[in-house]
């Protein structure tokens, strides 16, 4: 079956097809036909349709012709008269295949709010919007699994299900098949060990320490799953379902993943460029208007790097109020990481050197005993878009830090286990792919950008 992004591209004149899509719009002209604008998803643009009276049925069905109506045309090619289009499709034979209610159908031509069209995630994908969305996140997702298979990555699958904790950070969602009403009737202390998996369960907040594991065995590797968060922030970058991209590398020091890093935000951005070229015109457009000039720019740029100390000392010195004071020892706030991007050093930066009490027992602890080989990404409009780190890999110090973050190294016994047995340096890092897309679209609130968002409060569809 023919789409319509290829009867744009290839179709000659005098070429007959058939194509189904569903009505954008419909204008009847005085004259005794109509011109239907059909979308089938394969592109942002719509095929023109002629539609003569003298067509069989034209009467009974162009009435059923509305927005939102999903239809079959039989019809030939013909060069279009009209601006805007090559070619346009002359009908020879119309089929309502399903109606659309012009009374009741929730999403009408006009322009409709993010928040609307929010409530309507079952429809949204058949905006523009939407739509660009959805095929530049494709094009993302071919374009990260295509950067580590041609780089040697093999992908794996980590659990989704977990007994571990890998952030230390407790925002996580149980899983269980305890009767929850009834224990909650009798009220007394849960005994996991009538749980389905004997013990405390919940959905992963990161598939790094699996990770680890095939890394430190077969080399560099990645996965790139759903990550569950129950943290409670309705802000515009924080879902408690996200997709996240994980490399893991072994025998690699911090800069190396600096660069993995680097290299692979690059290649994804200018893969979509390159592919979804239609798309991001309009998000250039409509959605953000120096969406195309930050994106080249970042392609443009090598990303800076400086400590978190340095960091620090820029914040402080900064002529700013900010909302959060700024303190070294403190994590940074989305404010401080979008000034050091976006005005300090009007680029991509990496930051290094976290002070070890804020970042997971994971992280490879510097000789300065204050603080660790972690890095985090910032890029203008996100602020943070990539936590990683290089991983202690020294079996004292490892299980030092988890005494110290109130982990028992008994529980990880398998993750300091390949510490103790040809144990290297290695170094990873998690992207969350929805931020990716808010960068890549300029859509302001990371809920656009994934099909169907969950947030607190909030898991229809
Ligand atoms: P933040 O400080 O922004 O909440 P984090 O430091 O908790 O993020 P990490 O644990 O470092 O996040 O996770 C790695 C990446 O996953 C982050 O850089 C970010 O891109 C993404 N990420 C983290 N939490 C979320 C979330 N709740 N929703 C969407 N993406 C997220
Ligand atoms: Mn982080």
């Amino acid at each position: 079956m023919l789409r319509i992004k290829s009867i744009l591209d290839n179709s000659q004149p005098e070429e007959s097809l058939d194509v189904h899509g569903w009505v954008r719009t419909r204008r009847d002209s005085k004259q005794g036909f109509s011109f239907i604008e059909l979308n089938d998803g394969s592109c942002m643009s719509n095929l023109q349709i002629v539609i003569d009276k003298e067509v069989p049925g034209y009467e009974d069905s162009i009435k059923l012709v509305t927005t939102g109506a999903a239809l079959k045309i039989a019809g030939t090619v013909k060069e279009s008269p009209g601006k805007g289009q090559r070619i346009e499709v002359h009908a020879t034979h119309l089929e309502v295949l399903g109606t659309a209610d012009p009374e009741t159908f929730p999403l009408q031509k006009k322009r409709h709010s993010f928040e609307y069209l929010r409530e309507i995630a079952h429809l949204r994908p058949r905006s523009n919007t939407f739509g660009a969305i959805a095929r530049v996140r494709n094009a993302a997702t071919f374009a990260i699994h295509s950067f580590f298979q041609k780089n040697g990555f093999i992908n794996i699958h980590t659990p989704i299900i977990t007994t571990s904790d890998c952030e230390g950070a407790g925002e996580m969602f149980h899983v269980t098949t305890l009767d929850l009403a009834r224990l909650a009737q009798v009220q007394t202390e849960i005994d996991y060990s009538q749980d389905f998996f004997g013990k405390p369960a919940s959905l992963t907040v990161s598939g790094q320490l699996e990770a680890e594991i095939y890394a430190t065995s077969l080399g560099p590797c990645y996965t790139f799953g759903p990550t569950f968060r129950a943290e409670n922030s309705n802000t515009t970058r924080h879902l408690a379902e996200f997709w996240m991209v994980e490399p893991e590398v072994p025998f690699a020091d911090l800069d190396d993943n600096m660069r993995l890093a680097e290299d692979f935000i690059k290649s994804v951005i200018s893969y979509v460029l390159e592919t979804c070229k239609e798309d991001m015109e309009f998000f250039n457009l409509r959605i953000d208007k120096t969406v195309l000039e930050t994106l080249h720019h970042i392609l443009e740029h090598e990303f800076h790097r400086l400590s978190y100390t340095d960091a620090v000392a820029i914040l402080t010195s900064a002529e700013k109020e900010w909302e959060f004071p700024v303190e070294w020892g403190h994590d940074l706030q989305s404010e401080h990481e979008r000034y050091l991007t976006e005005e300090h050093f009007k680029k991509p930066i990496i930051l290094y050197d976290y002070p070890r009490s804020i970042k997971p027992f994971y992280m490879r602890c510097n000789e300065d005993g204050k603080t660790v080989r972690a890095m985090d990404v910032l890029v203008p409009r996100i602020g943070e878009i990539i936590g990683g780190s290089q991983r202690e890999e020294r079996l004292d110090v490892l299980e030092a830090r988890m005494k110290e973050c109130d982990l028992d190294p008994e529980d990880y016994w398998w993750y300091t286990d390949l510490r103790k047995f040809g144990t290297i340096p290695h170094s990873g890092f998690g992207l969350g792919f929805e931020r990716l897309i808010q960068l890549l679209t300029g859509m302001q609130n990371i809920r656009d950008c994934i099909p169907f968002p969950r947030t607190p409060k909030n898991a229809e569809f």
